[in-house]
């Protein structure tokens, strides 16, 4: 592995193997007028995500060109460190041989065949490595492309499950408030995160809203030391008066990150499973963030000893390479869809890049190196570090709560901590912060007033430092 220190905004890197900006493919034509048009067309052409386009259009964009370990580097030749691993997608760094290996090898085969009425070779080995990983009983995998697929995914396949049941009754779902499980409309009908999805609530299905496990900001005003998961009550008192009209219930586990990288208290977890086999309603575990040792274990529901009825996967699932997501079941759902053909058992879903083969090796060139790098075994002293560093910064004045399970966490940042008063969202106090971090040398994208931290699992602890070092010092010189 390459060795990586910052200087100031700039990096230098140990060994020959990166290497310096190269113009082989524009030698004739100016830097500065390729930069600039490169610039003026991603204005243009380009409708970025969640983004606000006549902000975007007035600075000039960061126009990534390369990227190694957990560094990203820049049109201009400034180097980042990566701190959320591209959206929370890469495991292993970026520009590790082995997944490059995997896909130029898989090229010179076959990139793409359909699913659909066809089997390819990639995704049987994935599929069974999957299900060897996950917990016990998850058997039958589901291929998609992104997490948002996913999770629709398993929404309808615990739906028309109680169809094939015969019951006929059970249409809708209990989710969390503050739950975010992607953008597609089934997955916005389970979100909790009013700035996302309120204004789709026209198109979308209904719910039944459980509190989110928040100790933080409380919804019940209980206390976390002595309200003994009152959240639970809640969600119980829900199936109690509806269980037989809920399919499932649908969560991310330990975790709600997009709503803020909300923290569950140990037990939550655990409590929900409780509730959904007394009930008898399916469990939907949404490990599209959680999953692939992000929380310290391969998976967040490890910690807890739950098993889903439904597992969702994707980000980390190809090491943050290519797009690709698995929702996996357990048998008893997947015979519930056996019939004969003219009993419409089938589960009428599917895309057109469903187990796609480059997908698929990086997957399993991504569980390689799980397995030989024991890269979650290896993330103790990483999950020291941020532990002791959260418990630091959130003496600062202005940090109201910082949280993490494993290796993904979040720094609230309020106006007024004794009362926890937010800051309003116009001073977008997150975005200066991340800016400010961003001069420093570190990329990270907040989520309102919260901090958000996921660096590539590999990130050393020298890197890591410097990267939690960085972040303090911009709090401290915005808030
Ligand atoms: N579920 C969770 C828990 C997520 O965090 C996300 C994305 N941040 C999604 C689903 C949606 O994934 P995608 O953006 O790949 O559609």
């Amino acid at each position: 592995m390459i060795k990586f220190h910052i200087t100031r905004n700039n990096l230098t890197v140990e060994g020959t193997e990166v290497k310096k900006y190269c113009l082989r493919n524009i030698v004739k034509m100016d830097i500065f007028e390729h930069i600039n048009r490169l610039r003026e067309d991603d204005r243009k052409y380009i409708w970025h995500p969640f983004t606000q386009m006549k902000e975007w259009v007035e600075e000039p964009p960061v126009i990534i060109t390369e990227a190694k370990d957990c560094f990203i580097k820049d049109i201009k030749g400034t180097w980042y460190l990566d701190g959320v691993s591209s959206l929370w997608v890469n495991i292993h760094g970026h520009g590790r041989r082995e997944i490059n290996d995997a896909i130029k090898a898989q090229l010179d085969k076959v990139s793409h065949t359909t699913l659909l009425g066809l089997a390819n070779v990639p995704s049987i080995e994935l599929a069974k490595r999957l299900v060897d990983i996950t917990p016990e009983g998850l058997s039958r995998v589901f291929y998609s492309d992104n997490g948002s697929t996913s999770v629709e995914v398993a929404l309808k396949m615990a739906f028309q499950y109680w169809k094939h049941k015969g019951v006929k009754s059970r249409n809708t779902f209990i989710a969390l408030n503050n739950a975010y499980h992607g953008d597609t409309l089934g997955a916005v009908s389970a979100g909790g995160v009013d700035i996302f999805h309120e204004t789709f609530g026209p198109l979308l299905f209904r719910t039944f809203r459980a509190p989110s496990p928040y100790c933080y900001r409380c919804e019940l005003k209980r206390e976390p030391d002595s309200c003994k998961t009152a959240c639970l009550e809640v969600m119980e008192e829900i199936l109690k008066r509806h269980s037989d009209e809920i399919a499932g219930v649908i969560l991310e586990p330990l975790v709600q990150a997009a709503g803020g990288m909300i923290c569950a208290p140990g037990g939550y977890l655990k409590g929900v499973r409780d509730l959904c086999s007394r009930y008898d309603v399916l469990l939907i575990l949404d490990e599209v963030a959680t999953g692939f040792g992000r929380t310290g274990k391969m998976f967040a529901c490890e910690h807890e000893d739950v098993v889903p009825d439904i597992i969702c996967l994707s980000k980390g699932l190809t090491g943050g390479y290519l797009p690709l997501a698995a929702t996996i079941c357990t048998d008893e759902i997947h015979e519930a869809f056996l019939g004969e053909f003219r009993e419409m058992k089938t589960f009428f879903h599917g895309h057109s890049y469903t187990g796609n083969q480059l997908g698929c090796v990086a997957g399993l060139a991504c569980l390689d190196i799980f397995e030989n790098d024991r890269t979650v075994e290896k993330l103790q002293p990483g999950i020291a570090l941020f532990n002791k560093w959260l418990k630091e910064v959130e003496k600062l004045d202005h940090v109201g709560d910082a949280r993490a399970w494993g290796m993904m966490g979040g720094v609230e940042l309020v106006k007024d901590k004794d009362i926890k008063e937010e800051y309003p969202w116009e001073e977008k106090m997150g975005w200066q912060v991340v800016y400010k971090a961003r001069e420093k040398g570190v990329f990270l994208r907040p989520l309102g007033n919260i901090i958000v931290i996921m660096p590539p699992l590999v990130i050393s602890e020298e890197n890591f430092n410097l990267m939690l070092e960085i972040i303090s010092n911009a709090i401290q010189e915005i808030t």
